[in-house]
């Protein structure tokens, strides 16, 4: 047996095939049955012709619902009409195993396909979506290993919350309390002073109560955090990572982006240096557009969207007000009011897909800023002890692989963008 998209390279033209894999439609006309065949890397026509399959296999083709297994063999020949321009003339057809009818029909409702996520993911959509992203991950890898970045593997069992404490997920762990981590950089943190440079891929839990298309309550968060950089240095990491990353899926699934929408050679264009806005612009040209927003206002999803909706290559907003965020990040020195970090806004409109900042380095800075927030330092002292023992400038970000191939896969929701969704309303299936 071949893969389907090895056939359909043309090379095996009026020789012998096999494929297998699931049924994705069938039509009969006259003494021919069409079944057209799906596997892992695409679709292709087989045809069973009375006189050429036996009586019983001509019977079970005929029958074979959609989605059934099977395996057929024959000669491949060229076919104008045929999905790819072949198909497969065949000789002998088997069913692996057949299928009740498959819930999934043509139109059907988001709940619906949300409630057979499980089965909707063999669709070709949803698998192509899946294929983007492994390939955005090996880009990705690639990278990192390039620059001699190490892997590593921080805990998803946590006493402390990085980030806004009103979306910790709280679990019962043996007699106690402990969390789900929301990200994973205090524990990267630690790591830089053996390994420097290093980098994380894993899921991140965050109880989002708010339904929006681009929150997800377990996401899968890529972090990296490096010894001896700023935030500058910060930001060429990112630009470059994000090229690397859409590069290899411009290369490697061209088909699979075109099913999409999007055009490979697009995604090819992009290349650092990305532009670069800071807050205070980025405030002055919503006004413009007519927003009502001033000094203090957070960028949401519609500010974002405003920003970035005629670009077609990503953006750097930098240097936000202290109050909008997290305690660790580093004082701007040229804007007091402002932090040395910088969120990456994704072109089309569809904003934030990195935070980013350079850390704060000053044991007693930090401490003053868990007081004014009211947190416990307990629970920070191994944090606070990274700073006491050959502190040095460090810098990093995480990015959300969802929100990225949401946008690089032209989805309208991020629930798309992952084979099973967590969300406010849904754990099943
Ligand atoms: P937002 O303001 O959009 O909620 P955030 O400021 O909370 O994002 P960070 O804490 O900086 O985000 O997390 C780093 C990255 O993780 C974000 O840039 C985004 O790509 C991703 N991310 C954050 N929250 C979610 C979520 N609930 N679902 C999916 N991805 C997320
Ligand atoms: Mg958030």
């Amino acid at each position: 047996m071949q893969s389907i998209a090895k056939v359909l390279s043309g090379d095996s033209l009026g020789q012998p095939v096999g494929v297998h894999g699931w049924i994705y439609r069938t039509r009969s006309s006259g003494g021919i049955v069409f079944v057209v065949v799906r596997d892992s890397t695409g679709i292709i026509q087989t045809t069973m012709r009375k006189g050429v399959v036996s009586d019983a296999e001509f019977e079970l083709a005929s029958s074979a619902g959609i989605e059934s297994a099977v395996e057929v063999e024959g000669t491949l020949a060229e076919d104008k009409r045929a999905p790819g321009g072949l198909e497969i003339r065949a000789s002998k057809f088997s069913l692996v195993a057949p299928s009740e009818p498959f819930p999934i029909t043509e139109y059907q409702s988001t709940e619906l396909l949300l409630d057979q996520r499980h089965l909707w993911i063999r669709s070709r959509e949803q698998t192509a979506v899946t294929r983007i992203k492994a390939a955005m991950l090996r880009g990705g890898r690639e990278w990192f290993q390039e620059n001699d970045y190490v892997e590593v593997t921080p805990p998803m069992i946590t006493g402390v919350a990085p980030e806004d404490s009103t979306t910790l997920f709280q679990i019962k762990y043996f007699d106690r309390i402990a969390y789900l981590s929301q990200s994973a950089q205090f524990y990267l943190e630690s790591l830089i002073y053996s390994c420097e440079r290093v980098w994380a891929l894993t899921p991140s839990f965050r109880a989002e109560k708010s339904r929006t298309p681009r929150h997800l309550a377990e996401y899968w968060h890529l972090e990296m955090e490096a010894a001896w950089i700023d935030n500058d240095g910060n930001m060429k990491v990112q630009e470059e990572l994000v090229t690397a990353m859409i590069g290899r899926a411009a290369v490697d699934c061209p088909a699979e982006l075109k099913l999409l929408g999007r055009d490979a050679a697009d995604l090819g264009r992009i290349a650092p240096p990305f532009d670069r806005m800071s807050y205070e612009e980025a405030m002055a040209s919503l006004q413009k557009s007519g927003f009502d927003t001033s000094w203090g206002s957070d960028l949401g999803a519609v500010e974002e969207r405003a920003l970035t909706k005629e670009r077609d290559t990503p953006l750097f907003v930098v240097n936000y007000p202290k109050e909008l965020k997290p305690f660790y990040m580093k004082e701007n020195p040229d804007d007091h009011r402002t932090y040395k970090n910088s969120d990456l806004l994704a072109p089309e409109g569809y904003g934030e897909i990195i935070g980013g900042s350079e850390r704060e380095t000053d044991n007693s800075l930090l401490v003053d800023r868990l007081r004014e927030i009211g947190e416990s330092l307990d629970n920070y002292q191994w944090y606070l002890d990274l700073r006491k023992y050959g502190s040095v400038p460090h810098s990093g970000f995480g990015l959300g692989l969802e929100r990225m191939v949401t946008w690089v896969c032209k989805l309208e929701h991020i629930r798309d963008a992952t084979p099973f969704p967590r969300t406010v309303a849904r754990v099943y299936p």
